[in-house]
């Protein structure tokens, strides 16, 4: 598809029919763009790309893969505009024809082909337990939708391991899903693939429905989202931090050890944030560790920084100077902090490889939250 080739009135119905409806109250006041936190660091702007899908011309092609749908915008806009349902129903149209970034198209086919963005084996989804660790079976408490990120990503396998660990000691029950869980599809309808998206999610919910799933727990604030969101299945679904918190105030899990003063930051995903409203549980969590001191950067909660792994956004190549998750860690450094707290496995990706290559390895670690308190458990 030419946008050049494309009638103002052939793409703005497009983008109507494809869900975003709400770009015609945007009165180009710019807001979201003074907000945007890409403004400091791209050309990026989200009230060009709006103003662009309005009058339909050359240059769209530019800006409408720079979004990572973090909601900073979203919650500032004077005329209630669904930003990230006009820049997903922009995407649509392109990723509908084909027409996809070449650094995007591998992990939509993974996700096509194999159910996950990373590759992996279908058969070798739950691998990184090596059998430890029950499948969900009906009756039981949860079902522990461990995302593909922390089944096959190297580094969240880590992640993955410490929270089947605390949940092995909670006295819950709880299991696994079968390697024929897929991805819960998030990033693919960010990039503007909805049938595909339809397809996983029918997919999983038949899942849901056939293991008799009540409560459904997600270590991906993206899966906690998008279930919640966009799936409406009858299951309660709940995050890992919010679990945790509870089952550390009625004491099902003991933290004791002693971390000695060590000093850590905490850093709000947007999708457990901005996108779900979890903004205490994390830092409770923090607070209850012995010895832990908690230390906040500048822009904290609903200001929070975005890592730049929403939207598809883990799997599109930034060049050096252009990585928000650079400015985050370099925020979490000036706290003195020697730990980074997230809790969500695309910030754990971004920040990592920013702490690498800002060669902080050596001031700076990066955990999720139930690393941190699997360390203060003792046995
Ligand atoms: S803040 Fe809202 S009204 Fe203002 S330019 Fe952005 S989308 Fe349009
Ligand atoms: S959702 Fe976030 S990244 Fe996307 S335009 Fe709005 S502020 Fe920028």
């Amino acid at each position: 598809m030419s946008t050049a080739l494309t009638p103002y009135l052939e793409m703005s119905q497009a983008i109507a029919e494809a869900g975003g409806e709400a770009f015609r109250k945007c009165y180009q006041c710019g807001t979201c763009t003074g907000t945007c936190p890409w403004s400091p660091v791209t050309e990026f702007s989200i009230r060009k790309l709006i103003r662009l899908s309005q009058f339909g011309y050359d240059g769209i092609e530019d800006l409408m893969w720079g979004c990572t749908t973090c909601k900073f915008c979203v919650d500032r806009c004077p005329r209630g505009v669904e930003i990230i349902d006009l820049v997903k129903s922009i995407r649509n149209m392109y990723a509908g024809g084909g027409l996809l970034p070449t650094s995007l198209r591998s992990f939509v086919g993974s996700l096509a082909s194999r159910g996950n963005p990373w590759s992996g084996d279908v058969e070798k989804r739950n691998d990184w337990g090596k059998g430890k660790y029950p499948l969900f079976a009906e009756g039981m408490d949860y079902l522990y939708w461990t995302c593909c990120t922390v089944c096959y990503d190297p580094r969240n396998v880590l992640v993955a391991k410490a929270s089947a660990e605390i949940l092995n000691r909670s006295g819950l029950s709880w299991g696994l899903p079968g390697t024929d869980a897929q991805c819960c599809g998030e990033s693919v309808k960010k990039v503007g693939d909805f049938d595909l998206f339809e397809r996983i999610k029918g997919n999983n919910l038949g899942l849901f429905k056939a293991g008799g799933a009540r409560k459904i727990l997600t270590i991906s604030p993206h899966c906690l989202a998008t279930f919640k969101q966009e799936y409406g299945g009858d299951a309660e679904v709940v995050h890992f931090s919010e679990l945790l918190d509870d089952l550390i105030r009625s004491g099902k899990i003991q933290p004791k050890k002693d971390r000695g003063g060590l000093k850590v930051t905490y850093h709000d995903p947007c999708y457990l944030g901005r996108h779900s409203g979890i903004y205490d549980a994390p830092r409770d969590i923090l607070k209850a560790l012995p010895g832990v001191e908690l230390v906040e950067m500048d822009r904290i909660r609903e200001q929070s920084m975005c890592c730049g792994g929403g939207g598809g956004g883990l799997w599109m190549e930034r060049a050096k100077g252009e990585r928000l998750s650079d400015l985050r860690v370099e925020e979490a450094l000036a706290t003195g902090a020697t730990v980074l707290a997230t809790s969500c496995p695309y910030c754990i990706a971004m920040l990592e490889d920013s702490v690498r290559t800002l060669n902080a390895d050596d001031r700076i670690q990066v955990k999720d939250l139930t690393e941190l308190v699997y360390e203060s458990l003792e046995g």
